[in-house]
């Protein structure tokens, strides 16, 4: 069962939490006592299980001592300090000595007359002392307050202090320990590297605070799955033996071992069960959160079958599933070794792209819900690679944002975006718009301002048709330069939409601060329309507070009559989606343009009817 610390936590093999007697924990600890006196020991031996204590090693002879801790692992020693062979201020430094229990709690007996000797004794390192004759309740307390420190000191060394799970440190070991005591083919583990979505873009906007209790709260939901597992509540995974346990491994990452699995395929199972867990939002304060969680998973014994290699593999599969999209997982599998290097050649190659023209913009319209008519176009980048085809935005846009590139390609989207406005207004066509997407990475740099100036200069065109798309990421991680920022766009004429509404966790609140003209609802909620309710509350919700705002509402992604339906009825203002268009080359936009765009009708036609030219 995974393990949150319970309130008086679990510290070792050896001591473990019982009842509700907060010291009941650890008369469950090893005891070994040194003393060359075996009345002493059978006095000591007497006093300790009177209150209940059990597990007793006891010796005379000093030089068994470090014997005798390796093979029992106390959790607490008594040495006496005068003793004939070998005094206890030798014993001690030779417990001290070794790395392993340079910690381990030692109190010393000494003679009532010795101060000096107890100094020297806390000197190197005893953890406390009591004075011979021994007080039967003296005794008592002492040993009970020393092991109440050292669960403390093994919690801390082995949980997370924030969610209460096991650390990386604690599970590392105790993955080792599980894979040892395997017996494959017939047992098989899996390991979950879960690592949270876009947490830092929660601990940017609504701090540190919100952070750490969504992290506290994603830990309780994932304690809850691992225990919906193992109680066979998970439909059809069906593992009676299976164990399963969670841990905090990095800020946002956690990790979940399922051992002793009788059916490898459970793991997908059970990896589909926590991505859907997270499904839910999280109520922290009056905050909603919809957090995903990217999932990679490494088996053993099939992808490694020693824990740093399964480790590693799991994290480099979360990679994968984090680059497929988020809320999402993914298998390790050797082939994702030859997924890597090609991401690296694709790389080198992008850089070329350009000067290679075989970067492409395509053209999507943006439709009146009110007239049906095209009003504008959204740019969307294509890659006609020489050997692999058409490559998805969504697979290099990643790569140009890692690498920087994205500020070289975006400068020559917005050059290219800004030339295709000219040649359309030259050649006759209806009035149209062309909203160009712009990445972080060029919004936090002066270049942009500088290159949106330069090109409304050199191709004359009217700045209100160049429209900037921005996530609500980029707005909210540093507000203040963003108000800047916009405020300058905006003074130039060009307008200004926020992109996937939605998807990150801005407020309209903090929307108002911004000089904005657009809002678009991302395809996620529209794909629900018209049957999830929840959907349907929250396209309406924003287009009503948007529309209270003064910000002209979007729809992306539509693709049935039925969601344009509502969202006609929701008063949303434009739309964007397969039911009109794909994204299609210039020239194909022109013919769509032609035929469906927005003359602004000269008096004397009847309404509806189209104007010729
Ligand atoms: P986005 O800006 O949200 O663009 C909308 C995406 O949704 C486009 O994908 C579009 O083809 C797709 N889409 C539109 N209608 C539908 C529909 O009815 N059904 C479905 N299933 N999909 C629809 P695309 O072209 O693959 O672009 C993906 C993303 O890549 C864009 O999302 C944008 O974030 C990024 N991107 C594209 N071009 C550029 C660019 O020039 N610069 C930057 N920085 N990012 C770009
Ligand atoms: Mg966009
Ligand atoms: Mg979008």
């Amino acid at each position: 069962m995974n393990d949150a610390a319970p309130p008086l936590p679990e510290p070792s093999a050896s001591v473990q939490t019982q009842g509700t007697d907060p010291f009941a924990a650890i008369r469950h600890a090893t005891i070994l006592m040194v003393d060359d006196d075996p009345v002493m020991l059978i006095a000591v031996e007497a006093f300790l299980d009177e209150v209940g204590y059990g597990s007793f090693v006891t010796t005379s002879e000093p030089r068994e001592t470090l014997n005798l801790i390796a093979e029992h692992q106390p959790d607490v020693v008594l040495l006496d300090l005068m003793m004939p062979e070998l005094n206890g201020f030798e014993v001690l430094s030779s417990i001290r000595a070794t790395e392993e229990h340079r910690y381990l709690p030692v109190i010393v007996l000494s003679g009532e007359s010795d101060p000096t000797a107890r100094l020297r004794a806390l000197e190197l390192g005893a953890t406390d002392f009591l004075t011979k004759p021994v007080d039967p309740s003296e005794l008592q307390l002492r040993v009970r307050n020393t092991l109440a420190f050292k669960v403390y000191q093994d919690r801390l060394a082995d949980y997370d202090p924030l969610s209460g799970l096991r650390n990386r440190r604690r599970f590392e070991s105790d993955l080792r320990q599980t894979l040892g005591s395997l017996a494959p083919p017939a047992d098989s583990c899996a390991l979950l590297h879960i690592d949270l979505d876009r947490f830092k873009q929660v601990n940017d906007t609504l701090g540190y605070r919100i952070g750490d209790r969504l992290l506290k709260a994603a830990a309780r939901r994932l304690e809850q799955i691992a225990h919906d597992v193992e109680a066979g509540l998970i439909s059809a995974v069906n593992e009676t033996d299976a164990r399963v346990n969670v841990a905090h491994i990095s800020g946002n990452g956690f990790a979940m071992v399922l051992s002793a699995l009788r059916n490898p395929d459970n793991a997908e199972r059970v990896t589909r069960a926590v991505i859907k867990g997270f499904s839910m939002p999280f109520s922290i304060d009056e905050h909603e959160l919809f957090v995903t969680v990217s999932v990679g998973v490494a088996l053993h014994p099939v992808d490694a079958r020693d824990a740093d290699a399964l480790l590693e593999h799991a994290e480099t599969a979360m990679y994968q599933a984090k680059s497929q999209g988020r809320g999402t997982h993914a298998f390790f599998s050797n082939d994702f070794n030859k997924r890597a290097s090609e991401r690296l050649s694709l790389e080198s190659e992008l850089r070329r792209a350009i000067e290679r023209e075989e970067l492409q913009l395509h053209y999507q319209p943006k439709v009146s819900l009110l007239t049906g008519r095209i009003l504008g176009a959204e740019a969307l980048i294509r890659w006609k690679h020489p050997t692999l085809g058409m490559v998805s935005p969504v697979r290099f846009i990643p790569i140009a944002e890692e690498t920087g590139l994205i500020v070289d390609i975006g400068r020559w989207v917005m050059a290219q975006a800004c030339l295709q406005l000219r040649r359309w207004k030259d050649s006759g066509l209806p009035p149209v718009s062309v909203s160009v997407n712009v990445s972080p990475a060029q919004f936090s740099r002066s270049s942009l301002l500088k290159d949106v100036k330069q090109l409304l200069g050199s191709t004359k065109i009217d700045p209100k048709t160049l429209v900037l798309e921005v996530t609500e990421g980029v707005l909210m991680s540093d507000i203040e330069a963003a108000v800047n920022l916009l405020k300058t766009v905006r003074a130039m004429g060009v307008r200004l939409s926020v992109d996937d509404f939605g998807t990150g966790y801005s407020s309209l609140a903090y929307l108002r601060r911004l000089p904005l003209d657009e809002l678009k609802i991302d395809r996620s909620f529209v794909m629900g329309l018209p049957a999830e309710k929840d959907s349907l509350a929250i396209v309406r919700a924003v287009i009503a507070m948007a529309h209270a705002l003064n910000l002209k509402v979007v729809a992306e992604g539509v693709e049935l009559d039925a969601q344009l339906e509502v969202l006609r009825a929701a008063k949303c203002d434009e739309y964007q989606g397969y039911l009109c268009s794909k994204p299609v080359p210039p020239d194909d936009f022109a013919v769509l343009l032609e035929r469906k765009g927005s003359r602004p009708r000269p008096s004397g036609y009847e309404s509806g009817e189209r104007p010729r030219f």
